[in-house]
């Protein structure tokens, strides 16, 4: 069998670069089921993603896309996020909303905050080194000690200090003066949602995978299904063996590529093995006794007693979500891909009635464990040129690699289709 382009997995990014390309092309995927990543289980009368998959949309292209797949079929819902700290929920994001704290705590992160303001004017700082020094230099010391620090060093498994900082501009919300006073001295804050993602699109039904079988079902060609990648020879450009391409467009994780390119020369195993992620290993548990009307969407948890570092309740934006009466929440916890999730199923239970998202008597009528082998890539000092040595190689065998893995980025739903959107207006004009 043979094809133009070959595209590599049927996440997002697969589907959206097959439906811009529109024909000669074949999509191989492993799974039973489109989607990827956003993906979603039915357990027990409950619909749970891969832990939270809310969906952000700012590309006008991609917006146009899904509104059109999916018509009434799409909910706007805006975000309830809050921060759990000092035994106190206040709205995410912690930095424009300390209200509520420990007065010490409140007045730490506000005179933190002002003193590196006050450092920035008079050009005292450096160029950040690392994500500690950006937070440290945009938010002061307060933000960094009860929140910055702690919460990204539970979720990215290691230390700011040991990160670039030149991903975060969109994802890290950095607030104004105002916000930071008005949110000290107010309940509501400076009364406007911040950050990127203040509110959010979502299927009424199905879960989030609605949204990648709408897109499997707009395509010329169905996905190949149930078709595992085991091996790639890019000189006799061949996948398996047996199929033949002019150009591939992997979504593959880029260190799961790597490993079945068997003509990849030792520089690019070198560089695949300096690239760290995590695994997030995630717990689906549905409780009797329905979502409250303010209950958070989700919550982050930055205190290291706390043995997650975020949990969330699909049913309390979307109460279809679980059976009638009842409610649902995802919890997460980080390790470092290839070692094991050092918590247990009973840690999870005590750690949600600790924070109040059980009562003391609740028991779960569905609790289960999966885990997510490649979840976040660690951006630290190898990972740049690590990254691009092995993207210029690839490219060099008319390999282009896109999506949050295969780009080895942190991406967003939306970000996975643009890339692979993008990915197949580069192959149209005959560059990879
Ligand atoms: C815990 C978590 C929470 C997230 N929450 C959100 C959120 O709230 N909002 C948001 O916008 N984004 C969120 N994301 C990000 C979002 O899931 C991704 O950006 C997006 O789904 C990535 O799509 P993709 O197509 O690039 O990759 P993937 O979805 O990973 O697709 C890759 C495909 O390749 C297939 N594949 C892999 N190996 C092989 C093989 N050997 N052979 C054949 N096929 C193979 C896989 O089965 C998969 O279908 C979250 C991610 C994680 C991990």
């Amino acid at each position: 069998m043979a094809a133009p382009v070959v595209i590599l997995g049927a996440g997002l990014a697969g589907l959206a670069c097959a439906l811009e390309l529109g024909r000669d092309y074949v999509i191989l995927e492993r799974d039973d089921a489109v989607g990827g990543t956003a993906r979603s289980n039915l357990v027990g009368g409950f619909t749970f993603d891969v832990t939270g998959h809310w969906l952000h949309l700012s590309d006008p292209e991609v917006k146009k896309l899904v509104t059109d797949l999916m018509g009434d079929e799409l909910v706007q819902v805006a975000r309830r996020a809050e921060v759990h700290s000092h035994g106190v929920r206040t709205p995410y994001p912690f930095q424009a909303n300390t209200y509520g704290l420990p007065p010490t705590v409140v007045a730490e992160c506000v005179l933190g905050y002002f003193k590196a303001r006050e450092l920035e004017a008079k050009g005292a700082n450096l160029a950040p080194r690392n994500f500690e020094d950006f937070i440290r230099q945009r938010m002061g010391d307060g933000i960094a000690r009860h929140f910055m620090i702690p919460y990204n060093t539970k979720l990215w498994t290691v230390p700011p200090s040991a990160m670039a900082h030149t991903w975060c501009g969109r994802f890290v919300p950095l607030p104004t003066p105002e916000e930071v006073v008005l949110g000290a001295l107010t309940p509501r804050g400076a009364g406007h949602a911040l950050g990127y993602n203040s509110s959010f699109y979502y299927p009424k039904s199905g879960g989030i995978q609605t949204l990648a079988e709408r897109l499997g079902a707009k395509l010329a060609h169905a996905p190949r299904l149930s078709t595992s990648i085991d091996r790639i020879d890019t000189s006799t450009r061949t996948v398996n063996g047996d199929v033949r391409y002019t150009s591939l467009v992997s979504t593959l994780p880029l260190t799961e590529l790597v490993k079945r390119v068997t003509d990849a020369p030792e520089s690019v195993h070198t560089a695949a093995s300096q690239l760290r992620s995590t695994s997030v290993t995630y717990w689906n548990v549905g409780f009797r006794g329905a979502n409250g009307p303010h209950d958070a969407h989700w919550v982050y948890f930055p205190e290291p007693h706390v043995p997650f570092y975020r949990a969330g309740s699909a049913s309390a934006a979307l109460p279809s979500l679980a059976p009638p009466g009842h409610r649902s929440y995802y919890v997460e916890v980080a390790h470092r891909t290839g070692t094991a999730c050092p918590v247990s199923d009973t840690q999870v239970l005590a750690g949600m009635r600790e924070v109040g998202l059980a009562g003391a008597h609740d028991e779960p009528v569905v609790m289960e464990r999966r885990t997510v082998p490649i979840a976040y890539v660690i951006m630290d000092d190898a990972y740049g040129p690590a990254r691009a040595h092995i993207l210029d190689w690839l490219a060099s065998r008319d390999i282009v690699s896109v999506g949050r893995y295969g780009a080895w980025t942190y991406d967003s739903m939306e970000g996975a289709m643009v890339q692979g959107r993008e990915a197949a207006r580069r192959l149209r004009r005959g560059r990879i």
